[in-house]
C-alpha cells in the first residue's frame, strides 16, 4: 500500500477531531471560506476530490439546501475507502444524505468521461497526490468548458515578511504537531509525514504556474491567514 492510503488509513477514526486540534479550529472558517466560492446553481454537478470525510461537501449542499436549491449534486472522490465511510456516517447523521455520493478513485486518474462537472474542488488533498500535473489534467479533462477549478491547499513559506512568526509557525508545524498527533492520535509518524508534505508542495506562484500549465484560463489566489494557506481558482476555457 502507498505511504498516503497507510497515512489517512490510520488517521481516518481521528481525523475530524485531529483537525480542530492542530489548527484550533481555524481550518473550518477557510473551508467555510473556500465553500462560500461555489455559487450553487439547479443542475450543477460538483466532484469534491480527496474529499476524505466530507468536509467540503456538507458545506456545499448545506449552502444549496440554504437557497432552495435542491437539484444539486456533490460526488465525494477519495483514494482512501476509510475516509469515505467516516464521512458517509457524518452524512447520514446530519441528515445530508440528498445529492450527495461517494466514490472511491485515484485523482491521478479519473473514472468519468470528459467534461462532466461544472466544478471542481479539492482541499488539503492536492500535496498528499504524487503526480500533481496529473491531478490537474484529469480536473481540466472532467470539468465542463465555463467550469471552475477550486483548490485550498496549505502553503509552504507562510510569514516570509514576519521572521518571527515564522519562526513560531515553523516551531509548532515540525515539533508541536508530531507532538499532538501523538498525545491526540496516539500516531506521531503520519502527522510528521503530514507536516512534511507541506514543505515539499510548490508555492502560490510555482502551483499558479502548473495549473496555467494544465490549460486553465484566469488563474489566481486569494492567500489566507498570511499565506499559510491559499484558495486557487482557475476556469476551464
Ligand atoms: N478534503 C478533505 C478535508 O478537507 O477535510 C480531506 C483532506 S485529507 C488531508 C486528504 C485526503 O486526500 C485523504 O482523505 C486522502 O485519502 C486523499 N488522497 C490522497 N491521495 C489521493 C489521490 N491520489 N486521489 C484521491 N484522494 C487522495
Amino acid at each position: 500500500m502507498c505511504v498516503v492510503r497507510e497515512v489517512f488509513e490510520r488517521v481516518a477514526s481521528k481525523y475530524d477531531l485531529m483537525n480542530d486540534v492542530m489548527t484550533a479550529g481555524i481550518h473550518r472558517l477557510w473551508k467555510d471560506q473556500f465553500a462560500a466560492h461555489t455559487h450553487p446553481v439547479n443542475g450543477a454537478k460538483v466532484l469534491d476530490v480527496a474529499g476524505g470525510t466530507g468536509d467540503i461537501a456538507f458545506r456545499l449542499i448545506s449552502n444549496a439546501n440554504k437557497r432552495a436549491v435542491y437539484d444539486y449534486s456533490v460526488t465525494v472522490l477519495d483514494i482512501n475507502e476509510k475516509m469515505l465511510e467516516v464521512g458517509k456516517q457524518r452524512a447520514t447523521q446530519r441528515g445530508l444524505t440528498r445529492g450527495l455520493s461517494w466514490v472511491v478513485g485515484n485523482a491521478e486518474q479519473l473514472s468519468f468521461p470528459d467534461n462532466t462537472f461544472d466544478v471542481y474542488t479539492v482541499a488539503f488533498g492536492i500535496r498528499n497526490c504524487t503526480h500533481i500535473d496529473k491531478v490537474l489534467s484529469e480536473a481540466y479533462r472532467v470539468l465542463k468548458p465555463g467550469g471552475k477549478f477550486l483548490c485550498l491547499e496549505l502553503s509552504p513559506g507562510a510569514f516570509q515578511d514576519a521572521p518571527f512568526l515564522k519562526s513560531f509557525y515553523d516551531k509548532y508545524s515540525f515539533e508541536i504537531v508530531p507532538i499532538l498527533g501523538q498525545l491526540f492520535a496516539a500516531d506521531r509518524q503520519s502527522y510528521q509525514y503530514l507536516v512534511e508534505s507541506i514543505r515539499r508542495f510548490p508555492d502560490q506562484k510555482k502551483f499558479s504556474e502548473m495549473i496555467t500549465n494544465a490549460k486553465f484560463e484566469r488563474v489566481c489566489h486569494e492567500n489566507l491567514f498570511n499565506g499559510v494557506a491559499a484558495i486557487h481558482f482557475a476556469w476551464k476555457p
